[in-house]
């Protein structure tokens, strides 16, 4: 294990003096875009939005690939052809990193896809996994001018042919690196939040090494998403551009078991410490027979089908035991996940139980879609009150009730309301309970000082900061449960407060140091 923070480094694809890149603000003062893109935009508004190639339904229930195969160079170049280079893009703006979106497409446009995905990585490291996942609809797609009158462009789509074009072809190059600053930052985590904020600080000149607690670095971009969406070759490669950084990532070791963060900070010599451990255990629903054989929660389920490979079993050696019908209680991406991993371990019937309305649902359109297509029955507005075994301690059955809407509650979705004399029993051999995450409180309990709030998440500032100087943290374990992209955005911002804290560090020690502090806001 790597412990030596104060060892200055030499990465071998370090190139001094050259600044690391920082995502850039909405700047209302930025000189006017030139217009590249050669139709009018009353032509370019003609054209519809292209779909990316898919596998067929009744083909893909019988198998983990990929579900959408993207766009190709030509369907790429022709969504490009549908933007309207708007002087003040929204789309950017709504964009939780600010990644420059047109300025992409105008590079895809011209052909110059290395260009393209290197304008997209200076404001996200992780292209090829949020072209895949993020939540576009809500976010730039949400945004986009065309969107007002025909569909959206397909941004993430866009953003993941560049992604998988610059993998395919091998162009990859890491972006340059500042000169070493001679200090050294742990990163507790390897999801999404720990990867960004890792990459961000070697490119500071920092160096880093990323501790998780598995066995494989990912996060829940590698246990929890399934294959199917996010194929884990995707997320590997990721790592690598991550570790060909200079990163080092050290797996199983779990902090606050095998080392403490005052350890880290104290013998093992870190300057810093980011906190990006997530939320990874799961709510149950507190209902009676929950603790019977065949109920899982939904983190169980798809760690064992995903990072252990249990729809391999033999091959692997993981079993997974699903039945004949399949019960997921839950409506947002973990229930879509868990209910469409089930489809596919092969059970007669996999049904989804969700206790609002359709239109209530968390999870991402695209993926209620898909889960159609799949054949998952939804059973809206319906609530599990008990679970019931057999003589041997198996699920047989879920009692439940019907609900319908009241007033909203504090987020403004309509609250849901039991119907008095509506209880009924729906016969299952397996239930899968994926109803939310909770932090898990490893960390909180073996950190004095560390604020947390009454949910166990870590109390943060805006610019990541804990209650314990040094500490920062962010995505999941601050927020609770929140995105890929919000970790990410986390990762940014909390890679700028810890050069801020660091650089105040080198200046107390050698006075006239903190002008190498590398990025400002
Ligand atoms: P995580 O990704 O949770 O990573 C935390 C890492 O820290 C893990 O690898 C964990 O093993 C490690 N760790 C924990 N404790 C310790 C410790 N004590 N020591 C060392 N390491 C530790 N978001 C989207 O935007 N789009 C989606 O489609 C989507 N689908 C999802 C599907 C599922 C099934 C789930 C569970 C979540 C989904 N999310 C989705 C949410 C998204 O994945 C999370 O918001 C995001 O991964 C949070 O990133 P993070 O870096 O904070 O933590
Ligand atoms: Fe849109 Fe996500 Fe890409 Fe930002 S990172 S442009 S929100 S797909």
């Amino acid at each position: 294990m790597s412990g030596n923070g104060q060892q200055k480094k030499e990465a071998g694809n370090k190139v001094p003096d050259n600044k690391a890149p920082d995502s850039k603000a909405p700047d209302s003062k930025a000189p006017k875009r030139q217009k590249v893109i050669a139709l009018k935009p009353k032509e370019r508004m003609k054209i519809p939005r292209h779909l990316p190639n898919e596998q067929d339904p009744t083909e893909r229930i019988t198998n983990f690939c990929e579900v959408s195969n993207g766009f190709d160079i030509d369907k790429a170049i022709a969504e490009a052809n549908r933007c309207l280079e708007c002087n003040d893009p929204v789309c950017m703006h709504a964009c939780p990193v600010n990644v420059d979106i047109p300025a992409f497409i105008q590079l895809l446009y011209q052909g110059d896809y290395a260009g393209a995905i290197r304008k997209i990585r200076e404001s996200n490291y992780l292209p090829a996994i949020c072209g895949r996942v993020c939540p576009q609809e809500n976010l730039c797609e949400n945004s986009c001018i065309v969107g007002k009158k025909l569909e959206p462009l397909a941004i993430g789509k866009m953003e993941r042919f560049l992604a998988d074009y610059e993998a395919r072809s091998g162009t990859f190059t890491p972006p340059p690196l500042a000169e070493s600053k001679g200090q050294s930052v742990a990163v507790v985590g390897s999801g999404p939040g720990g990867l960004t904020v890792a990459a961000e600080l070697a490119q500071m000149g920092y160096d880093v090494t990323i501790f998780e607690a598995l066995h494989e670095a990912g996060g829940v971009l590698k246990y929890g998403i399934p294959e199917f969406r996010l194929p884990k070759q995707i997320v590997d490669e990721e790592v690598e551009r991550v570790k060909a950084l200079g990163v080092k990532i050290e797996t199983n070791v779990i902090i606050g078991r095998t080392l403490t963060i005052d350890e880290l900070l104290g013998e093992m010599g870190f300057g810093a410490v980011y906190i990006g451990t997530g939320a990874g255990s799961p709510r149950f629903l507190n209902v009676p027979g929950e603790n019977l054989s065949g109920v899982y929660s939904a983190s169980e389920l798809l760690t064992r089908v995903n990072l252990m490979k249990a729809y391999k079993f033999p091959e692997f050696d993981t079993p997974m035991q699903i039945g004949n019908k399949v019960v997921v209680l839950g409506g947002g991406d973990v229930a879509m996940d868990a209910v469409r991993t089930s489809k596919r371990l092969g059970p007669e019937q996999t049904l989804l139980l969700y206790r609002r309305s359709r239109e209530e649902m968390p999870a991402r359109i695209e993926e209620v879609h898909h889960a159609e297509e799949e054949g998952i029955e939804f059973h809206f507005l319906t609530s599990p009150v008990a679970i019931h075994g057999d003589e041997n301690g198996w699920v047989k059955a879920i009692e439940c009730q019907k609900m319908e809407l009241g007033e909203p509650d504090e987020k403004g979705r309509r609250r849901p309301i039991p119907i008095e004399g509506s209880s009924f029993i729906i016969e299952t051999d397996t239930v899968v309970v994926a109803i939310g995450q909770s932090p898990n409180p490893i960390i909180q309990q073996t950190t004095p000082g560390l604020e947390t709030t009454k949910w166990g998440t870590i109390v943060v500032d805006d610019d990541c900061a804990t209650s314990r100087p040094g500490i920062f943290a962010g995505g999941d374990i601050s927020r609770g449960g929140a995105t890929v992209i919000q970790a990410v955005a986390d990762g940014k911002r909390a890679s700028r407060s810890i050069d801020a804290y660091l650089a105040k560090l080198r200046e107390e020690l050698v006075p006239g140091t903190a002008k190498n502090h590398s990025k400002q806001e």
